[in-house]
């Protein structure tokens, strides 16, 4: 919609124009293109490492939680699940410290849909109790089958990000795990093509989900829940 209206705003200004003012206006044009083609938000999640509380079988590392593959059907083995277990958890190391600006989550697509409900997302510095004490930016209440939830984080700074179901026996398992730092909070060196970053527009885009805003745990009372789905 914003590109088509730039193409209307450049199409009346050459309508009227001489052969120079075409040509700037082309030059406007492009550069308008180029300026809203650079990504805003970066998923850092592809080059953490994961850890978690077990591993039901070579299918289900932890790995495949940051494959950069979606696909939500658990036997093409792009899915993580741990064993049926107490407080089953998945952590991801960031290898430093980012400012969070929100998590996606994709859910299994071939069964236990519910198996997500009542996950807890946790983000911090701390390894104690294996990252599990951190402060939690968002609880998931639900995610439809094969669907993404997109959870906000507001730029809580951590290293370390949990999912977990603490106090609950059962599996833990979900297909993708996406990490997205604002690329004005990413490092030059780690980030060259950075250019105009704008952290109030664009939440969503590198991935096409429905969103569900969640407020930061210092702003949501612990046991409060929300969630959002997607089919
Ligand atoms: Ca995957």
């Amino acid at each position: 919609m914003k590109l088509l209206l730039l193409v209307v705003l450049v199409w009346t200004a050459s309508d009227e124009a001489s052969a120079g003012g075409i040509m700037m206006s082309i030059t406007f044009l492009l550069l308008l293109i180029i300026g809203t083609s650079n990504a805003q938000y970066k998923n850092v999640a592809l080059q953490g490492r994961p850890t978690q509380s077990s591993n039901a079988g070579w299918l289900s590392t932890g790995q495949n939680a940051i494959d950069g593959n979606t696909d939500s059907l658990y036997l093409h083995g792009s899915c993580f699940s741990t064993n049926f277990e107490l407080s089953p958890w998945w952590r991801l190391d960031l290898l430093k410290s980012y400012k969070i600006s929100h998590i996606l989550i994709t859910n299994r697509g071939d069964c236990c849909e519910t198996f997500i409900n009542g996950a807890e997302i946790l983000i911090g510095d701390s390894l104690a109790n294996n990252g599990n004490n951190n402060p939690r930016c968002a609880s998931v209440s639900s995610i439809g089958l094969g669907g993404t939830g997109t959870f906000q984080c507001n730029d809580m700074k951590g290293q370390y990000v949990n999912i977990g179901l603490p106090g609950r026996l059962g599996f833990l398992t979900f297909c993708e795990v996406q990490v997205f730092v604002s690329s004005k909070n990413i490092p030059t060196n780690n980030n060259p093509a950075q250019g105009s970053a704008n952290a109030n527009a664009n939440a969503n885009a590198n991935a096409n989900v429905n969103v569900n805003i969640y407020s930061r745990a210092k702003q949501q009372p612990k046991g409060q829940k929300g969630g959002s789905s997607r089919k």
